[in-house]
């Protein structure tokens, strides 16, 4: 039986090891269903709810149609603006009415760093933290361990430059917090110091051997993977310092190409100005493939929550 049956997914330090590579053969598995039989019976009568209460693309995308290739039904909560949030009602009120339409699983996105574990206090139904502000996004981990496990077929002895915005992103944390659960990981962090890793990420993977910098330049002959993320302008304090730093990087194919070995190039999605169009055809280019991912491992995730 599996082991995350029936739980919460809040945070990437939850997966073990095991878990990673359970949910990675599952992952692969389904890729090969899918792609013969399109939809599949697994999650027969079974209603997965999405409330995004802050922008999303990908992952409320891939969510929906990882459950309707399960073939379960999806039920989304709509924009925040235009539910009774809007009209002052309050997260709390707002989870325990989504719960009590007895959902099987609710996936959640909102901005106060911590609200996850406190909607799946509320709920009975098993809560996946879609991203809670600047903290987590743990199924944006698995899907980027799931996409360098494609690529290299390893992810133990991984070399990795994670670089953009640390501070106030969630996917450099969440992916740190599930690498830590591997052997032999370097990680380079790549920022300006302003927009450096959050000391309490670095207490959490301790034994993890990392290191501070300020260019990609300096390590890019080292890396087995870089992951490039966009500074996060909605979550900036002052206005005015991200003007300031937002032309800190910029990972084009003049830059790569000076380089005699270049890695795989991913990003979480969405880019801006980090990462040009021009790194798009580039065999190392990963991102695309990385968002399609997403929608095999996040049906694993689901599969196994659900236990069907
Ligand atoms: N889509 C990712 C997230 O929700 C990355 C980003 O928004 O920059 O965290």
């Amino acid at each position: 039986m599996s082991n995350l049956r029936g739980r919460d997914i809040i945070s990437a330090l939850q997966f073990e090891r095991e878990d990673v590579e359970r949910l990675i053969d599952a992952a692969e598995s389904l890729r090969k269903e899918i792609e013969e039989k399109g939809i599949l019976d697994y999650a027969r009568n079974k209603i997965l709810a999405t409330v995004f209460l802050e922008p999303s693309t990908r992952t409320r995308l891939s969510f929906q149609f990882a459950m309707v290739k399960l073939g379960g039904q999806v039920i989304d909560f709509g924009l925040a603006e235009a539910a009774s949030i809007a009209k002052g009602e309050s997260f709390e009120d707002s989870m325990r009415m989504v719960d009590g339409y007895d959902p099987d699983i609710i996936v959640l996105r909102q901005k106060v760093p911590g609200n996850a574990a406190k909607a799946a206090e509320i709920c009975k139904a098993p809560v996946i933290n879609a991203g809670d502000g600047w903290n987590e996004h743990p199924t944006q981990a698995l899907l980027d361990v799931y996409t360098i496990w494609r690529e290299l077929r390893r992810i133990d002895g991984i070399r990795i430059g994670i670089m953009g915005d640390l501070k106030y992103g969630r996917t450099p944390s969440s992916l740190s917090y599930i690498l830590s659960k591997f052997k032999d990981i370097k990680i380079y962090y790549i920022a300006p110091e302003q927009l450096q890793i959050r000391p309490e990420v670095l207490e959490k993977i301790r034994g993890v051997d990392y290191e501070k910098v300020d260019r990609p330049e300096k390590v890019m002959e080292e890396l087995d993977v870089l992951y490039v993320t966009r500074l996060q302008k909605e979550r900036f304090e002052d206005p005015s310092e991200y003007e300031r730093l937002k032309g800190s990087y910029n990972i084009n194919r003049e830059l790569l190409v000076k380089f005699k070995h270049i890695p795989i190039i991913m990003h979480p999605l969405p880019r801006v100005f980090e990462l040009s169009t021009d790194v798009d055809d580039l065999p190392q280019a990963k991102y695309f493939e990385q968002a399609k991912n997403g929608m095999y491992i996040r049906a694993a995730l689901i599969k196994e929550i659900l236990g069907v």
